[in-house]
């Protein structure tokens, strides 16, 4: 096992150990030399064995058969061309907040923390795609290269970032705000103003 299936394997199984995502949903990856390394399709995150690799393009090039949400890991790499990895998970509060009506699609989730400003930033939605429809491979494109996490609609979130474990940091945030915004749906709010926000960037 090479050191990054090794990184993979390990943060797959910790965020299916804290339930971060479930059954055989979610899949994670990180950019190599050629494209990319991706769980494969119909695995649990559970205990990830080799990876498949993909080209940018979306090709399958190597091992098993890549999930058929690696067209969205593709469409990150390509617009952040920063980005080191990508991590998509069926978190359930960021799950429950893409199935509201009336969000902002151009961000979701207010600043409610700095942690959640410096990790997640702007969370723009995406509109909702049957799993697996490569229509969403051009707007997930689009709306990346403003935004490094992305919400799909009655779905859950995706998120780039420079490596492994910032990308694992950001979409952990995002579903720890994601549960802090549904804890205080009914109360008054105070968000950070925007001289806060500008003030951690
Ligand atoms: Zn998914």
């Amino acid at each position: 096992m090479t050191d990054l299936t090794q990184q993979i394997a390990e943060l797959g199984a910790s965020l299916f150990d804290r339930r971060l995502t479930h059954g055989r949903t979610g899949n994670l990856s990180a950019r190599t030399g050629d494209g990319f390394l991706i769980t494969p399709t119909g695995g649990s995150l559970r205990s990830i064995g080799e990876l498949s690799l993909v080209s940018l393009a979306g090709e399958h090039l190597d091992g098993p058969k890549p999930s058929k949400e690696a067209f969205l890991h593709a469409a990150l790499y390509r617009a952040r061309p920063h980005a080191g990895a990508v991590a998509h998970l069926h978190s359930t509060y960021a799950v429950a907040v893409s199935c509201h009506d009336g969000l902002n699609p151009g961000d979701v989730l207010p600043p409610l923390t700095a942690y959640y400003v410096m990790r997640v930033g702007r969370l723009p939605l995406l509109p909702y795609h049957a799993p697996g429809d490569p229509a969403l491979g051009p707007i997930a494109e689009r709306a990346a290269r403003d935004a490094h996490a992305l919400l799909l609609a009655n779905h859950g979130p995706i998120v780039a970032g420079p490596d492994l474990a910032a990308a694992a940091d950001a979409i952990e945030e995002l579903e720890e705000t994601a549960r802090l915004w549904l804890l205080l749906r009914d109360r008054p709010v105070r968000p950070l103003t925007p001289d806060q926000v500008r003030s951690l960037s």
